[in-house]
């Protein structure tokens, strides 16, 4: 009796409790948000793919380190954030913003900008959506790596992310107060939605099912069209590419991949379009317990003299050189710069790896983003970000042998010397004399706040810098 009752009680209850709890998970996991994983066609192009194997795409560079998914990432956070299970939920329910007056606020700001949250609400501008000039080149940043574009009169929208809470966890990590001011039914039609990976901060469900109605294409890397698909949006909508093609914005033609790297010849824009080009990143992709099953990238748009750099989420890899050497000079580099952890050291950009990219890249001007909207754990304070990249361009700017490839001696005479006489015949250098070196200017603009891309002169409030 004793033995039964034991078992009853030790092993039967249990092991139902168990496997109650597993098939809830399963069924939660099945719910519409999670999306859906490639099939039929869609994955019979992906086998294709020269990196994607063993069921999974891959970096190009680095293959370690990267591949995280749902459960891992918050195991990662359970184990290592600072002493443990008590101090992860401490910092969790903790991520609310207090309540500040205006004079505390003032006091204590200096002080709170050392923390990960903001303690006081992020400034943020509501757009006028309705009476953005339609022919003006603009970018307007909407908080992480949520923006909005208008070139040649198209509206494009970037990784949107309007909802509280990014992720299927319900109550983290959640967006800073004064961030989650936009509304999907308050925007106008959309030309192109990018999504640049299916992560929950990149690819909101519920906001991109709100912008349905809105949007002509999306445009996204190859296996992410399977959730669109899953949500209603129709196929003839979905561009979906592969690292290295090329979309044709009017004609909605994809040219074929070019091998990121090679002759920058090849890839010149003429005319009045624009093109999007898919680049890699280095990252990972998945929404649930299985990952890397859809492609994750960065985009470039370029529109004869403009051209936009869109990093997605990246580590630090050689990929920004093969996209440098194809592509520079980039005018604005919009690179994600937040959210960079030791324990997750090549999933994103720390602020010296960010400038690195901007010497990489050759790009000219550096907007960051993925930062200042929510905090998945990193240990940095919110502004860090900020702060570092202000110092790094004050730097770089300031040393006239960083300043320019052209003033640096050892580069300068490059041209007559014999050996490098027939420079422009090689692709991997042709663009070398154009590039910018290692200076930037830093760009912050306010979420909400109208950037210019044809002024050069637009000078931007450092919104974010504490005032003692
Ligand atoms: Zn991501």
């Amino acid at each position: 009796m004793r033995i039964k009752t034991f078992v009853k009680y030790f092993v039967i209850v249990p092991i139902v409790l168990a496997l109650g709890f597993v098939l809830l998970i399963y069924s939660y996991t099945k719910l519409p948000m999670f999306g859906a994983i490639p099939n039929g066609s869609r994955q019979e192009k992906i086998q294709k793919l020269p990196y994607y194997a063993d069921g999974k795409f891959h970096n190009i560079y680095q293959k370690h380190g990267v591949h995280m998914s749902l459960p891992g990432a918050v195991w990662k956070l359970l184990s290592t954030k600072t002493d443990g299970l008590f101090s992860f939920l401490h910092w969790l329910f903790s991520s609310t913003t207090p309540p500040h007056s205006q004079s505390s606020r003032d006091k204590s700001e200096c002080n709170q900008a050392q923390k990960p949250t903001p303690a006081h609400p992020i400034p943020a501008l509501n757009v006028d959506w309705n009476n953005l000039p339609r022919q003006q080149d603009i970018a307007i940043w909407l908080g992480h790596s949520s923006c909005f574009f208008q070139i040649s009169g198209r509206r494009i929208l970037v990784d949107p992310l309007f909802s509280k809470v990014s992720s299927p966890l319900l109550f983290f990590p959640k967006a800073f107060e004064g961030t989650d001011i936009f509304k999907p039914q308050d925007l106008p039609d959309i030309d192109i939605l990018i999504i640049t990976h299916d992560h929950w901060d990149h690819l909101d469900y519920k906001t991109v099912l709100q912008l349905r109605g809105k949007v002509k294409k999306v445009v996204c890397p190859i296996g992410v069209g399977a959730h669109f698909e899953r949500w209603g949006y129709d196929p003839s909508q979905i561009v979906e590419m592969s690292w290295g093609e090329a979309l044709d914005v009017g004609s909605w033609a994809v040219e074929p991949a070019l091998s990121v790297g090679a002759n920058c010849e090849a890839v010149k824009v003429t005319g009045a379009g624009f093109k999007i080009y898919c680049l890699p990143a280095h990252h990972s992709s998945g929404r649930h317990f299985t990952w890397n099953k859809s492609l994750w990238a960065s985009f470039l748009i370029w529109q004869n003299s403009l051209k936009i750099y869109l990093s997605g989420d990246s580590g630090y890899s050689k990929h920004y050189a093969d996209i440098g050497a194809a592509f520079a000079p980039i005018d604005f580099a919009f690179l994600n710069s937040g959210q960079y952890d030791a324990r997750w050291p090549h999933n994103h950009l720390a602020p010296v790896q960010v400038v690195k990219a901007m010497r990489d890249l050759g790009a000219k001007k550096l907007l960051p983003i993925h930062i200042c909207k929510l905090s998945i754990g990193a240990n940095h304070a919110w502004a860090a970000p900020l702060r570092e990249l202000k110092k790094a361009s004050a730097a770089l700017n300031q040393r006239p042998d960083l300043a320019s490839l052209s003033q640096r001696p050892g580069l300068a005479s490059l041209s007559q010397r014999p050996d490098f006489a027939s420079l422009s015949q090689r692709p991997d250098l042709a663009s070398l004399s154009q590039r910018p070196g290692l200076a930037f200017e830093l760009l912050t603009p306010q979420i909400g706040e109208v950037v210019d891309l044809r002024n050069e002169h637009q000078t931007l409030r450092t919104w974010w810098e504490c005032k003692p």
